[in-house]
C-alpha cells in the first residue's frame, strides 16, 4: 500500500508567553503566573520579586530559586500543571502572562520552558511560541 501521508506530526501542544492586558484569540488560555494576582502555583515569591528589583538577587540567582520553587509545585500543586496540561492537550494555546514588558527578563519565560519539560514527561510534544 502507497504511503501518501508524508508530513511530520504538529505538536500537540503550543505554549507561548506575554503581557498582562493582552488581547488573546479564542484558540488561547491566557494564565496570569503573577505573584500579584496570578495562580500561586506558577508565580514566584514576593521576596524573590523585590530582591530581583532591588538588585540584591541576580537573574541567575533568580532562575535558580523559581526553577527550585516549580520542582516543588510539580510535586505538590499537580492538579493546577495538569489543567495546563490537559488545556495544551485539547489543542488551547497556553499564553502565560506577566507583568514584565516584552524583552525583560521574567519568569514567564522560566515557565515556558519548564512546562515543555513537563509535557514532555507526559509523552506530549509541544513548542514554546515567540511572543506575539
Ligand atoms: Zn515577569
Amino acid at each position: 500500500m502507497p504511503e501518501t501521508k508524508a508530513s511530520a506530526t504538529p505538536p500537540a501542544m503550543k505554549i507561548t508567553t506575554g503581557r498582562i492586558g493582552r488581547t488573546s484569540r479564542p484558540d488561547e488560555i491566557v494564565i496570569d503566573v503573577t505573584v500579584k494576582s496570578g495562580l500561586k502555583a506558577f508565580a514566584p515569591s514576593w521576596d524573590m520579586v523585590m530582591s530581583y528589583k532591588n538588585g540584591t538577587l541576580s537573574e541567575k540567582g533568580y532562575t535558580e530559586r523559581y526553577y527550585e520553587m516549580m520542582r516543588a509545585s510539580w510535586k505538590n500543586q499537580r492538579a493546577a500543571w495538569q489543567k495546563l496540561l490537559d488545556l495544551g492537550k485539547s489543542g488551547k494555546t497556553i499564553v502565560l502572562v506577566c507583568y514584565c514588558p516584552r524583552g525583560d527578563f521574567c519568569h514567564r519565560h522560566l515557565l515556558a520552558s519548564m512546562l515543555k519539560a513537563c509535557a514532555r514527561k507526559q509523552g506530549i510534544t509541544s513548542e514554546v511560541l515567540p511572543e506575539a
